[in-house]
């Protein structure tokens, strides 16, 4: 059974990995590998990899709105983060695009907080990119009761919210101390910037949280690591959103997410 990844650059990404140990799981012997495109070749190389016998592909950045708008299906998470990670072929050259990464961090979250504690919580996203777009419904649907953005260019928030038409989503200029969850959303880290928060916001939150991951900790996170009660990475959001991308592809598998979670932090930590 063949999988693959599609992205630019993807030689450091971890779901060959991750989907090796789903596959070790569930005792079957899957290839899963990464693909190095471009924006011409995308839609090519997703259509070749489907028409030789592909059972099923995650995209990553910068494709996921590509990959949206080549679907011939999309399910209704995808529609509203306007963005695809998830390609299953229905066949006769179908393709429904799902987006799990929201799935992903809804799980991490209620891994680290226990299954009930999303409901009620007052959510402050850093960022408006995609994904950030991409866990708004599925933290809506977990049962938070506000969500509020803030971004750097306070527009791209705006628009953001205006999108969606939801009282439970606000923009806000700047963080005060009224969050129980923080999600850093942004890329500051990849480009080595700092985002600064408040000691007294980093203070009043239970937990904060950073979709990007590594083996050190980013600096948002080091930072928020002196106020807050707790502090996690994205590398159970990266973890989950792969589990459910795998039981698209191969209905009813059962995962332990944690064990494979354990396992790539410790592949994470030996590689520094
Ligand atoms: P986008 O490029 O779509 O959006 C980037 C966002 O970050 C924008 O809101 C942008 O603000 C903001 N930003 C960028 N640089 C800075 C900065 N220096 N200071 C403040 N804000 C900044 O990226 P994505 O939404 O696709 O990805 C965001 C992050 O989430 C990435 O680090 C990615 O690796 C991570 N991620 C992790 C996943 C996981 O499974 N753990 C899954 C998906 C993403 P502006 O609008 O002003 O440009």
């Amino acid at each position: 059974m063949q999988f693959i990844v599609f992205g630019n650059p993807i030689e450091h990404s971890l779901s060959p990995l991750i989907h090796a140990d789903f596959g070790r799981q569930i005792g079957v012997n899957l290839q899963y590998s990464r693909s190095l495109t471009s924006s011409a070749q995308f839609n090519r190389a997703v259509a070749e990899f489907f028409r030789t016998g592909g059972g099923g592909a995650n995209v990553t950045v910068p494709f996921k709105q590509h990959a949206y708008a080549q679907v011939t299906h999309v399910s209704a998470r995808a529609e509203r983060a306007g963005a695809v990670n998830t390609l299953v072929p229905l066949g006769a050259g179908q393709l429904l695009g799902d987006n799990t990464d929201g799935l992903g961090l809804v799980w991490d979250l209620q891994r680290l907080l226990g299954a009930s504690q999303l409901t009620g919580k007052r959510v402050l996203l850093l960022g408006a990119g995609g994904a950030a777009r991409g866990v708004i419904q599925p933290l809506l649907d977990a049962g938070v009761t506000t969500i509020t953005v803030i971004n750097r260019s306070p527009e791209r928030a705006q628009q953001l919210v205006q999108l969606w038409q939801s009282p439970q989503l606000v923009w806000a200029p700047a963080a005060t101390p009224e969050y129980d969850l923080i999600v850093n959303a942004t890329s500051a880290s990849l480009s080595g910037d700092k985002l600064v928060l408040g000691a007294d916001v980093l203070d009043a939150a239970e937990l904060v949280y950073d979709m990007m991951y590594g083996a050190k900790p980013s600096p948002f996170l080091e930072q928020a690591g002196q106020y807050t009660q707790m502090t996690a990475d994205g590398l159970g959001m990266l973890v989950g959103q792969a589990g459910f991308a795998f039981k698209l592809w191969l209905d009813g598998a059962e995962l332990n997410l944690n064990e494979t979670l354990e396992r790539l932090r410790a592949e994470l930590n030996r590689g520094t």
